[in-house]
C-alpha cells in the first residue's frame, strides 16, 4: 500500500519560465512539474526524492486517459483483441495497451474493472503490472507494463528448445510470481501458458493476464466459462471438477516440459496429423498417464521437477512454495545464469504491422 506523504513536506515551485506551460500538461489536463502532480482530482506529491525528467512510473498513482497515449505499433493479437505498444505523450514511457471487446452490461463491466484494478495492483516483480483500465466504445483497454522481448511462446518459436539451466532460472521467476498469487493473494491464475509468460531485455520473466480470462468469460455471459486454449488445463478442471491453486502447477509443468522437448507434450500418434481436437485432448489428459521428461535426455532433477508438477492427482502435485526449493531450481541458483543473454541473442518479437 502506498503511504500518503504528509502535506507539510509539499514544496511548491513556480515552473521555470523557459518552458511553455503546455509542456507540463498532458492531454487529460494533468499538470506535472518535478514531484508535483495536479489534475481535476486534485494535487499530489508523487515522489519526494525524484526530480528526474522522466518520473518513475512505479512511483506514481497514474491518472491516464486514452488521449495521453500515442500508438507506436501493434505487438500482438490474442483471442480477446489486439495488444499495442503505446507511448505516454508526457512521460515518454512505453506501455502495452491491451484492448478487450466486452459486450456486457454497464454494472457487470464496472464490477470487472474494479476486480481488475484490485487484482492487478500487483506488488510482485514477477507479475505484469496493470497500471490502469479504461472503458471505451465496447472495449476495455488495459495499460500494462511493457515487456520488450515478448512471450515465452515467441522465444520457443525461435529456439525450439530451452536448455535446463535457462529453464531453471525462468521457472524460478514464474514460481515467485505464483507464490505471490497463490500464497499472498490467495488466487488462482487459471491461464498459465507460454503466451502469458512475458520476458524483457533484462531477462525478467513475469506472469501476465491475471484476471483476464475471468473477464473474457464474463464478456461471454458466464463467469465460469473458459475462453482460450484448453491445452494446459489440469485434468480435474478440463473434466469439469472443482480445482484449486494446484491447477496452475499442472499448467506450469506442461509449459516447462514443452520448452525442454520442443513440442507440446500431448500430440497425435505418428500416423495422424495436426493438433488434437478438444475431445482427443480431454481424453488424453484425463485417461492417459501424464507426460514426463525422457530420463535419457534430461537430468534426474529436471525429470523429478516435471513429475512433481504434472501429477493427475492435484494432491500429489507440489505447491509453488515447495517447488521453489526443488533440487532442479536449487541446482542452478548460484550459477549466475543470465536469461537476458539468451533473449538478447534472439530476434525481437514479431511486429504485426
Ligand atoms: P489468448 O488471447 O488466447 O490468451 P495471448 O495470450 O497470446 O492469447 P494476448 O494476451 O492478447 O493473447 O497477447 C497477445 C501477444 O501480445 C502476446 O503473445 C505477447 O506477445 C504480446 N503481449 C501481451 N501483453 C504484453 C505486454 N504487457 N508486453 C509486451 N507484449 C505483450
Ligand atoms: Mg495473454
Amino acid at each position: 500500500m502506498k503511504t500518503k506523504k504528509p502535506l507539510g513536506q509539499l514544496k511548491l515551485a513556480v515552473p521555470s519560465q523557459e518552458k511553455p506551460v503546455t509542456d507540463y500538461l498532458t492531454a487529460s489536463g494533468t499538470f506535472q512539474d518535478g514531484d508535483l502532480l495536479l489534475n481535476r482530482q486534485g494535487m499530489r506529491l508523487i515522489s519526494e526524492e525524484s526530480s528526474s525528467q522522466t518520473p518513475d512510473v512505479k512511483d506514481m498513482e497514474l491518472q491516464f486517459t486514452m488521449e495521453d497515449f500515442e500508438i507506436v505499433k501493434v505487438i500482438g493479437k490474442g483471442s480477446g483483441g489486439v495488444v499495442q505498444l503505446v507511448r505516454h505523450k508526457f512521460l515518454g514511457t512505453l506501455f502495452a495497451l491491451k484492448g478487450i471487446q466486452m459486450n456486457i452490461q454497464e454494472t457487470v463491466r464496472k464490477q470487472i474493472v474494479q476486480e481488475i484494478k484490485i487484482n492487478q495492483a500487483s506488488l510482485c516483480p514477477h507479475v505484469v503490472v496493470c497500471y490502469h483500465s479504461f472503458y471505451h466504445n465496447g472495449f476495455i483497454s488495459l495499460v500494462l507494463e511493457y515487456m520488450d522481448r515478448g512471450s515465452l511462446a515467441d522465444i520457443i518459436r525461435q529456439v525450439k528448445t530451452v536448455l535446463e539451466p535457462y529453464l531453471a532460472v525462468l521457472c524460478k521467476q514464474v514460481l515467485n510470481g505464483l507464490v505471490y498469487l497463490h500464497h499472498e493473494r490467495r488466487v488462482i491464475h487459471r491461464d498459465i501458458k507460454p503466451s502469458n509468460l512475458l520476458v524483457n531485455h533484462k531477462g525478467e520473466v513475469k506472469i501476465s493476464d491475471f484476471g483476464v480470462s475471468a473477464m473474457l468469460a464474463s464478456s461471454m455471459g458466464q463467469r465460469d466459462t473458459f475462453v482460450g486454449t484448453y491445452n494446459y488445463m489440469a485434468p480435474e478442471r478440463i473434466s469439469g471438477g472443482s480445482y484449486d491453486f494446484k491447477s496452475d502447477i499442472w499448467s506450469l509443468g506442461l509449459v516447462i516440459l514443452e520448452c525442454a522437448i520442443g513440442s507440446f507434450p500431448y500430440r497425435q500418434t505418428e500416423n495422424e496429423e495436426g493438433p488434437l481436437s478438444f475431445y482427443e485432448l480431454l481424453e488424453s489428459i484425463v485417461e492417459e498417464p501424464p507426460p514426463s521428461a525422457p530420463s535419457d535426455q534430461f537430468s534426474p532433477e529436471f525429470c523429478s521437477f516435471i513429475s512433481s508438477c504434472i501429477q493427475k492427482d492435484p494432491q500429489q502435485r507440489m505447491s509453488s512454495l515447495e517447488l521453489l526449493n526443488h533440487p532442479f531450481i536449487k541446482k542452478f541458483e548460484d550459477k549466475d545464469i543470465d536469461l537476458g543473454i539468451l533473449v538478447s541473442s534472439l530476434d525481437p518479437p514479431i511486429n504485426f504491422e
